[in-house]
């Protein structure tokens, strides 16, 4: 094979329960992913130039509203065959396409969900024939989110949210996305998060599952999981980013059954009982002051998977 192509979802968090700040700088997390029908491509191609004198690993960003999205060995996916080729135990040389539709910095996982794609390129590319154990492996060491990218589904992930249990769902929900105009700062926002309880003088609950969400997606049941929907991170989300909370509000007053901030925002998801509610919403949320674009979706998808 010279060229293999991944199509890997975003996620949306049904539940992000925030614990308090641990020594080494990261939150305990309870943290319900769901893996939703919004994909970035990554392929992965052997280099045509034969130039050696080449990075072993070079990246191209395609797709609107890339530009901070480096093409540089910091790029996720980038690092992500770093660290494959390193288990490998040897050298290896790739050049990358990422076809980015996940909104950049929108709190929907995009850099993660490509560092989980590049893996499974590369992966393929390179016949190394890593078990997904040894993929997941990898994957948690370069960040708490890209596991999950490999899984999709829904799952609960604990600790920094990197330790991931699959969770049983029925049915497809229906969801409408509103992006909005540049990103929002994942470590500022869990900043803001701490700062806004310290100021209030609450300590930060021992995270738990929600037991009321996890019956609803056993149930495949939309409206009780509209209710059950989450993120302690909102507060902080809004308190950066104010124009956010018209955004809910619109499409709480048009019918969504559930609206929230997707992760560390400025992404928010709303709830539809069908596709067609979707398309309608999305329709009614679109003119919103700070809404760049709405794009529906459903979910669970399945992780990232190599495309036919
Ligand atoms: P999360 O939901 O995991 O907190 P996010 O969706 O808010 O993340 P990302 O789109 O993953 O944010 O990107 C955050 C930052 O990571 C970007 O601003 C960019 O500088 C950097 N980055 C590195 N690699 C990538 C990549 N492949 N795609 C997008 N951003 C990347």
């Amino acid at each position: 094979m010279s060229a293999i192509t991944v199509r890997v979802p975003a996620k949306v968090n049904l539940q992000l329960a925030v614990g308090p700040l641990r020594e080494d700088g990261y939150h305990d997390l309870v943290n319900v992913f769901h893996a939703v029908s919004l994909f970035d491509e990554v392929t992965a191609a052997e280099p045509a130039d034969g130039d050696l004198s080449a990075a072993p690993l070079r990246v191209r960003v395609e797709g609107d509203h890339t530009g901070e999205v480096p093409v540089s060995d910091d790029n996720l996916a980038v690092r992500a065959a770093m660290a494959l080729a390193d288990r490998a135990g040897r050298s290896y040389r790739a050049d990358l396409l990422i076809r980015k539709s996940i909104p950049v910095a929108g709190g929907m996982a995009g850099g993660s969900a490509d560092a989980a794609a590049a893996l499974v390129a590369c992966n393929e590319l390179w016949g190394l024939g890593l078990p997904v154990e040894d993929l997941m492996e990898i994957a948690a060491d370069i960040g708490s989110d890209v596991p999950f990218a490999l899984l999709g589904g829904t799952a609960v992930g604990t600790g920094r949210g990197e330790r991931l249990a699959p969770l049983e769902t029925a049915g497809i929900f229906h969801w409408v996305f509103a992006l909005a105009d540049g990103g929002l700062s994942t470590p500022r926002v869990y900043g803001e998060c701490d700062r806004l309880r310290e100021e209030a003088g609450v300590a930060a609950p021992t995270p738990a599952v929600s037991e009321a969400l996890l019956a609803a997606l056993r149930e495949g049941d939309a409206k009780a999981l509209g209710q059950a929907l989450s993120n302690d991170l909102q507060p902080a989300a809004l308190a950066l980013r104010p124009s956010l909370a018209d955004t809910l509000a619109a499409g709480r007053a048009h019918g969504a059954l559930g609206a929230l901030v997707s992760g560390s925002g400025p992404t928010c998801a709303f709830l539809a009982e069908s596709a067609e509610r979707a398309h309608e919403l999305a329709g009614l949320i679109k003119d919103v002051d700070g809404c760049r674009a709405v794009v529906t979706a459903h979910g669970p998808v399945p992780g990232a998977t190599v495309a036919g």
